[in-house]
């Protein structure tokens, strides 16, 4: 497969790489670190995300301001990065993917050539293998988008599969030009008080389930009108209620619109596996930390549901 994929690459000039919807990132930095590498071959690229609200962290990224929302015309090479579905690239029905770089385990291998590897931390470190098996040169622009996307999916570090093999990539990143400290800065210290407002609500609407096991808040239309948050400024708060010492599980909910919620999920017992729960809900993931979306009456049922389900 990984023979074919790089054959695919090497024939091709114009590439599309797409990113996934409700970006984080993961799908951002590899997207970018995945074609400013292949820039340097010669290759012409384009960076997709059918969203057009992008998190403004990310802004320090190289072609960050060229990131369009539309396919172009023509091209020779589609890939997609990080997403585990093909609702997830959003891009419309019939679009052909060519070649997946992910790492869910719950990939549906919806590409003509998936490349998934669940046991990597990022999917940045997917591609990062790649570029290795086949002597691609990683850029100082590169090596800095994957490191980026490593550090945002591995919690800086602290996620599950983090190993060793993690940090000597992390260091060879390094060694390539990824600045820590800068990209610490860049990602993390440069919060608006709209998300520190919405952090508040958060905390005030954070409610304990199931003897303290479960944490749960929803975030409502309403309490993004008054904070001025944005749906991106929300999307570390699941990680607060898990940090409580008795809570297990986190369930996090925000309304997109009248109709729609978005559930994130996030576990730190090997027995809950949130991948498998939002499978279930027609959403996906890992084993400790997934997400769904859901009809808006049904929340509350759906919630339950989960609850019992997890806590036995
Ligand atoms: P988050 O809760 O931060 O949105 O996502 C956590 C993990 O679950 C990420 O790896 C993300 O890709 C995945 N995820 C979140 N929502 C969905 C969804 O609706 N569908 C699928 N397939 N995966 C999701
Ligand atoms: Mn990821």
């Amino acid at each position: 497969m990984d023979q074919k994929v790089f054959k695919l690459i090497k024939k091709s000039h114009h590439i599309v790489i797409v990113s996934h919807i409700n970006p984080d990132g993961d799908t951002l930095g590899s997207m970018i670190g995945l074609g400013e590498a292949l820039k340097a071959e010669g290759k012409k690229i384009t960076y997709i995300n059918t969203q057009n609200e992008l998190p403004l962290r990310f802004d320090f990224l190289a072609s960050y301001d060229k990131i369009r929302s539309c396919l172009p015309k023509k091209y020779d090479l589609l890939i997609s990065v990080d997403a585990a579905s093909f609702d997830r690239t959003g891009l419309d029905n019939g679009v052909e993917v060519d070649i997946s770089f992910d790492h869910h385990k719950s990939n549906t291998n919806f590409a003509k050539y998936p490349i998934t590897d669940a046991s990597m931390a990022s999917t940045s470190l997917v591609i990062y293998n790649f570029f290795k098996k086949f002597s691609i040169k990683i850029t100082k622009s590169s090596a800095t988008a994957l490191y980026s996307a490593l550090a945002e999916d591995s919690g800086f570090f602290k996620f599950d599969r983090v190993n060793q093999d993690t940090f000597l990539i992390a260091a060879n990143l390094v060694k390539l030009g990824a600045d820590p400290t800068f990209i610490a800065d860049k990602l993390t210290k440069r919060n608006s008080l709209a998300k520190l407002r919405i952090t508040e609500i958060y905390l005030r609407k954070l409610e304990l389930k199931a003897d303290a096991k479960v944490a749960f808040a929803k975030i409502t239309l309403e309490d993004f009108e008054k904070s001025g948050a944005l749906k991106s400024d929300t999307d570390t708060l699941v990680n607060l209620g898990l940090s409580l010492a008795t809570v297990v599980v986190s369930i996090f909910a925000y309304e997109i619109d009248d109709r729609k919620i978005k559930v994130s999920l996030r576990s730190k017992s090997d027995h809950i596996d949130c991948s498998q729960i939002a499978t279930k809900l027609g959403g996906g993931g890992h084993k400790r930390a997934a997400g769904f979306t859901a009809d808006i009456k049904e929340i509350d049922g759906i919630i339950a549901g989960i609850i019992k389900e997890t806590i036995k």
